[in-house]
């Protein structure tokens, strides 16, 4: 955590974020969150890949053919297109990554570059997570998403705001949730090793709704604010 100066203002506090967090726990809506309360970016790797793609950048041309081949990209190209992000001027007060470092040569690159101040792990057991994953309805056309339980129309399995069947998407369906959680587990788990190591990591309960998750982060990122 840096603090400095800056004339006849109160101190300026960067933060240098990380988040991690299972597939379907809601992770990016808290980076949202997150992002907006604080004022520092979320740099979210898969929306940044996309915008190389789409703006054709130098970066962009690499990338697209490890995309089109379902893959993410070496190390080295994922870390540049990082360090670009950033250096911009609207990192000034820190960022919050979303989506890196993915793996332990990212996490020492990223190590040479800067030293990130907190990463913040939610954990979810797998039952909660395919619970609520399992229970989403989403509607085809207009894409509002429900919870049979949760978050429930008001006529059963049809769309409040356009009249839609809602369906079951594939990425909600029990053995998909099942090996995204798994892949993420192995790809995971020797990086929070790696930050643990390093004293960076806060788990953060991720259990309950949006807004009780969220309560929990904000709580984590002030114990390292005063
Ligand atoms: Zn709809």
């Amino acid at each position: 955590m840096n603090k400095y100066p800056v004339k006849d203002a109160s101190p300026v506090i960067i933060m240098k974020l990380v988040i991690f967090g299972p597939p379907s726990a809601g992770k990016g809506t808290q980076a949202q969150k997150l992002s907006k309360k604080y004022g520092i970016p979320q740099v979210a790797t898969g929306d940044l890949l996309r915008e190389h793609v789409a703006k054709k950048t130098q970066i962009g041309i690499k990338v697209k053919s490890y995309l089109d081949s379902g893959r993410l990209g070496p190390d080295e190209l994922i870390v540049q297109m990082i360090g670009e992000r950033v250096s911009r001027p609207d990192c000034i007060n820190g960022y919050l990554l979303d989506g890196f470092p993915r793996t332990i040569g990212q996490a020492q690159e990223l190590e040479k570059m800067t030293d990130v101040d907190l990463v913040l792990n939610i954990v979810v057991d797998f039952e909660a997570l395919a619970e609520r994953a399992v229970g989403r309805r989403s509607c085809p056309k207009c894409a509002a998403v429900y919870h049979i339980e949760f978050n429930t129309p008001k006529v059963q399995g049809i769309c409040d705001k356009c009249g839609s069947k809602l369906i079951q998407r594939d990425d909600d369906k029990e053995e998909t949730v099942r090996n995204r959680f798994r892949v993420f587990k192995e790809q995971t788990a020797p990086l929070i090793e790696y930050y643990r190591k390093k004293g960076k990591i806060l788990d953060i309960d991720g259990s309950g709704g949006i807004d009780a998750v969220f309560g929990r982060l904000v709580a984590a990122i002030e114990t390292i604010r005063t």
